[in-house]
């Protein structure tokens, strides 16, 4: 691990990442960020590109790569401060790039730092809890950034488009009323509320791929041996609900979008330009946490002082 050096952080190389990377992000932010219940989410086009050309590309994935290493930077502070966590959920439609966007975004970050947990179906002993139980025990420790890989939402996503799901959540009878995924929406939001006030932020992504994309995608994976694997006959027949997910994200992420736990709604048919806004909002997040290494207080210096003194008069 790089070593810290306060005369670099107090000026100099980081104050120049800090402007070269945060420079004119919000464009590439504010038009997907949702913040409240008015949103619609035919308002956004996954093949957006926030009206980059393809010959900026290369320009994108240089910015892509700035912000990444001024992550790297801000996790090590937030981690020797130990005070905040990041939480990052991601949520999407099967070969939207969740899983290559996870690993872009933190290829640059201290993976001690750094948590990740995907949600499958739920396990036997997951299904003896209630459904916040597994998301619970995964949340990050202070320091740490958290990443879901699909989360909580899914009850309010999959198991909303398949209510035989419901049917097997050995919940008892009397709780199973028709507001069963209001209740449960209400219930993240306040999950969410009650997490940003002891000191988690946290973003959520939606990444957002078109129909006509995924089809393409998945045609790739059948027709090269080397992406074979990634391929699930589940995951065509899940295509046949594609509009009841839509309407599912849509009503989720009305009831849960607010300036404390915002969404973000991703286009995602171009990989690189889906990589730059996710990378872009997580930026702006961890400089509003305005994060700094703990200052060493005189004591701690007159000890440190101390430690060197001793180091240097050993006798052996
Ligand atoms: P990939 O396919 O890219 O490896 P993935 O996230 O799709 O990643 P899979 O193992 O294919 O991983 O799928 C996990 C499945 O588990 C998804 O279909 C998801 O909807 C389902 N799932 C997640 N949480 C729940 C839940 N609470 N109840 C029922 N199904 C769930
Ligand atoms: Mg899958």
């Amino acid at each position: 691990m790089r070593r810290y050096d306060p005369a670099i952080d107090s000026e100099g190389a980081t104050m120049d990442m800090n402007r070269k990377t945060l420079k004119g992000i919000g464009q590439f932010i504010d038009p997907y960020r949702v913040t409240n219940s008015r949103f619609r989410l035919r308002d956004i086009d996954p093949g957006a590109t926030g009206g980059l050309k393809d010959e900026r590309k290369p320009e994108a994935q240089q910015r892509v790569a700035d912000g990444v290493a001024w992550l790297a930077e801000e996790q090590e502070k937030l981690y020797a401060q130990d005070r905040r966590s990041l939480l990052l959920v991601f949520q999407a439609m099967d070969a939207a790039g969740k899983d290559g966007t996870i690993k872009h975004v933190m290829s640059g970050v201290n993976p001690q730092g750094c948590q990740v947990t995907s949600f499958k179906v739920p396990s036997d002993e997951e299904l003896d809890h209630d459904w916040m139980w597994r998301a619970w025990r995964a949340l990050p420790e202070r320091g740490r950034i958290g990443i879901f890989n699909r989360s909580y939402y899914e009850e309010v996503l999959v198991v909303r488009v398949h209510e035989t799901i419901l049917a097997g959540q050995k919940l008892p009878k009397e709780v199973v009323t028709k507001r069963i995924f209001k209740e449960r929406l209400r219930d993240i939001a306040q999950f969410e509320d009650y997490l940003a006030r002891n000191g988690t932020t946290v973003l959520k992504f939606f990444l957002h791929v078109s129909r006509k994309e995924q089809k393409k995608r998945f045609i790739e994976r059948l027709d090269e041996p080397d992406k074979n694997w990634k391929f699930s006959i589940g995951d065509v027949k899940e295509r046949a609900h594609w509009d009841s997910y839509m309407s599912a994200y849509e009503d989720a992420i009305r009831a849960t979008a607010t300036r404390a736990a915002p969404w973000f709604v991703v286009p995602a048919d171009n990989k690189w330009f889906m990589r730059l806004v996710v990378v872009a909002a997580i930026v702006e997040a961890m400089e509003k946490m305005k994060l700094a290494y703990p200052k060493v207080t005189d004591a701690q210096k007159a000890d440190l002082a101390r430690a060197r003194e001793m180091l240097l008069t050993e006798r052996k």
